[in-house]
């Protein structure tokens, strides 16, 4: 099996949204390359970084590092949240994200929506390890676009949404804009808790800043965190954690609980991922 982004054995990852910079990995043996409905899907074993999904030539994630990634996303909005008992996933079709939403006792149901069926069933044949618990009884999994689901009147509401989405191309660039952080509003209950995909401080610092004031304008509190992770742009992505108006106050920097089993979130990890580098600071608390 061969693929255009694969040449003389190394995976690069180019694009237009990182200009100048391509991540490479070495390449063990293809897996998996499909057409789907919304994208290209790509599989491939590396010589070090275990399996790779890669969705229109943009690494989703890599067994090797994806836990960073899928702990702080999730956690970070969940362990502020008093009793989170109702979560929503969007995007996050790979299943990592409900791995560690699961890991909370007081969850008693999650949705996930992805709008591509082929995201679940490959990670389910080559990353087990994130897909497991797409299988569990709290879990349902719906194929749907994640905006035109939330639109539903007769949508039952939620205390956590996590948007778990790709880059804002393609298919996820309506997960990026107001009216969509309006409809994350609408879904949930009072004092409840947004993570959104919120791209690299060193590479979309504009857009960054352009989202959390988006959904400054919607929500109580929108505050921007970061993890590091090797194979995504730059080495670092964050998330907008966000809280609706609503019950006694809160702090979403606090974490109000320990979750078992985490590699790289801890409670102090949660505090310290709001702590932001001068020149990110400056842009997005000041600018
Ligand atoms: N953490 C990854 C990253 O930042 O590269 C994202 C992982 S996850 C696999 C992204 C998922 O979002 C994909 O499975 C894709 O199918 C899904 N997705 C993209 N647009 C979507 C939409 N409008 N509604 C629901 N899911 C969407």
């Amino acid at each position: 099996m061969s693929h255009p982004t694969i040449k003389d054995g190394w995976f690069r990852e180019e694009s237009s949204q990182w200009p100048g910079q391509a991540m490479s990995i070495k390449v063990a043996k293809v897996l998996h390359t499909e057409k789907s409905k919304f994208q290209d899907v790509l599989v491939f074993q590396s010589e070090t970084y275990g399996n790779v999904l890669v969705l229109d030539g943009v690494i989703q994630c890599t067994e090797r590092d994806e836990f960073s990634y899928q702990e702080m996303i999730a956690h970070i909005p969940l362990n502020a949240h008093p009793n989170p008992k109702r979560v929503l996933v969007i995007g996050g079709g790979d299943g990592g994200v409900v791995r560690e939403v699961l890991k909370h006792e007081s969850v008693d149901h999650v949705d996930l929506v992805d709008i591509d069926e082929a995201v679940p069933r490959v990670s389910k044949t080559y990353l087990p390890h994130m897909a497991a618990l797409l299988n569990d009884n709290r879990c349902s999994v719906h194929i749907a676009d994640g905006f035109a689901y939330l639109q539903d009147p007769k949508l039952e509401k939620y205390d956590v949404i996590i948007t778990d989405s790709s880059d804002p191309v393609g298919p996820a660039s309506a997960l990026f804009q107001p009216p969509y952080f309006q409809l994350l509003h609408n879904a949930l209950n009072p004092g409840g808790h947004i993570s959104t995909q919120s791209e690299c401080l060193w590479l979309h610092l504009p857009f960054i800043k352009s989202i959390q004031d988006s959904v400054k304008k919607i929500f109580e509190v929108a505050e921007y965190a970061f993890t590091t992770i090797p194979t995504y742009p730059s080495g670092q992505i964050g998330f907008v954690i966000a809280k609706k108006a609503g019950g006694p106050p809160r702090d979403v920097k606090a974490p109000l609980r320990t979750v078992p089993g985490c590699r790289y979130y801890n409670n102090n990890v949660h505090k310290a991922a709001f702590v932001l580098p001068e020149f990110g600071r400056v842009l997005i608390e000041e600018g």
